[in-house]
């Protein structure tokens, strides 16, 4: 289980501005495995974001490269990418981006249901980490019926479902105050022992739960 899952090897990655190019990230390496946390520290402005999504494909990278269980992505598009995004990650941001239509139950089954799997399996699949994030009596709610602390543990518990090899949270705790802000990073930490967790925070209690700690400063990750 100790070989990366997750392997950034140099990235580099600019915005263009008025002003010419906005260098964001300026030589970024980072080796992650299952089980592993990792947080990472920056201020405002100092591209944890792009990092993140970079990492995830979300966003295109100017050079470096990708890799996840060893395999080169960096350059993925298209079908390659959505499976790659669906079997191998898990995302958590700072409000949880939950489908408005859909049950809590319904949400977190989507990700499974998108792979393919049989829709009463997905369902009890998705039941079983609701109940386990401390949802039981909250798997018919809509979004709008639940709590902020509630949306992020079913945001959880969708990055969660389909046991992925990463999971990626930005600032998942940012919108919430401090009660729930400390059972969702419970819940987090507690869930994810095996996958590799990558996570942005501002919060410093929060970062000091994670194995290793990055600080993001002048484009470069420091230890
Ligand atoms: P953080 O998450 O650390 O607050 P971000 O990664 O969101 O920082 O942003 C880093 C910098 O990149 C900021 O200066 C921001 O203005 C700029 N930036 C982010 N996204 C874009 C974009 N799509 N186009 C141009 N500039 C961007
Ligand atoms: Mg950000």
């Amino acid at each position: 289980m100790d070989y990366p899952v997750l392997l950034l090897d140099n990235i580099t990655k600019s915005y263009p501005s008025p002003s010419g190019r906005l260098e964001i990230l300026k030589g970024i390496n980072l080796s992650a495995t299952r089980g592993d946390s990792i947080a990472i520290l920056g201020h405002s402005g100092s591209g944890k974001s792009t990092l993140l999504n970079t990492a995830a494909l979300l966003s295109s990278i100017d050079s470096g490269k990708i890799f996840y269980s060893g395999r080169d992505v960096s350059y993925l598009k298209g079908r390659d990418l959505s499976l790659l995004r669906n079997r191998e990650m898990g995302f958590v941001f700072q409000s949880s981006l939950l489908m408005e239509d859909f049950s809590a139950l319904e949400n977190v089954a989507m990700p499974l249901l998108i792979r393919g799997e049989v829709k009463a399996e997905a369902l009890l699949k998705a039941e079983d980490i609701l109940i386990a994030v401390g949802l039981k009596e909250r798997i018919h709610h809509r979004p709008n019926a639940l709590s902020g602390g509630e949306k992020q543990r079913v945001a959880i518990a969708r990055a969660l479902v389909g046991n992925p090899s990463v999971i990626f949270a930005d600032e998942p705790t940012g919108a919430l105050d401090e009660k729930s802000s400390e059972s969702v990073a419970d819940i987090l930490f507690e869930k994810s022992k095996t996958s590799a967790l990558i996570m942005v925070t501002h919060n410093k209690s929060l970062a000091a739960l994670c194995k290793r700690t990055l600080l993001l400063r002048g484009g470069i990750l420091e230890e």
